[in-house]
């Protein structure tokens, strides 16, 4: 099997190089981080650990993750509050806030207007972001914003906290 069958790709001596690379930064300079805040106030340290620093929130997030592609980033400035879980967390708060506002958002790992359950990739079920504790892998004591976030069905969270 030739995994280079098909045409070739983007040249960087190509007239098209520059445009890529513009598109890509633009895009990703819309990316919201599962925390709830964009990426743009997530730095990583030579040591692989992330920071993340909001202008109007405490944020404990140690690892970039980019679930939500939004046309306003000013609605991502919330922050996670008591349970951590569904509308308690920040990614909630900004997600429902913009579509109040009626801005434009899409997810990232199904391309649409629905998320997917990162467990078990389910697109039906509604999900729930979660902030979890890196230390008990469990979600986090109320008012606690958490070391990473994951998107979750009702189902699969309920497995999580009696699992692990
Ligand atoms: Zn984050
Ligand atoms: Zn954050
Ligand atoms: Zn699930």
């Amino acid at each position: 099997m030739n995994d280079f069958d098909g045409p070739p790709p983007v040249s960087p001596m190509s007239a098209e190089a520059v445009e890529v690379f513009e598109k890509n930064k633009v895009r990703r300079s819309r990316y919201v981080c599962s925390c709830g805040h964009p990426l743009g106030y997530h730095k990583t340290s030579s040591d692989g650990i992330s920071s993340c620093t909001p202008f109007k929130a405490n944020c404990s997030c140690v690892e970039v993750h980019p679930v939500l592609e939004a046309s306003d980033l000013r609605k991502f400035q919330y922050a996670t509050s008591e349970s951590g879980i569904g509308m308690d967390h920040a990614l909630s708060k900004g997600y429902v806030a913009s579509k109040s506002a009626g801005t434009s958002m899409t997810w990232l790992a199904t391309g649409g207007e629905r998320g997917c359950c990162e467990k078990c990739k389910s697109e039906e079920k509604d999900i729930y972001p979660i902030a979890i504790d890196a230390r008990t892998k469990r979600p986090v004591n109320p008012g606690f914003s958490g070391h990473v976030n994951r998107l979750m069905c009702w189902d699969c969270f309920r497995e999580l906290w009696v699992d692990v």
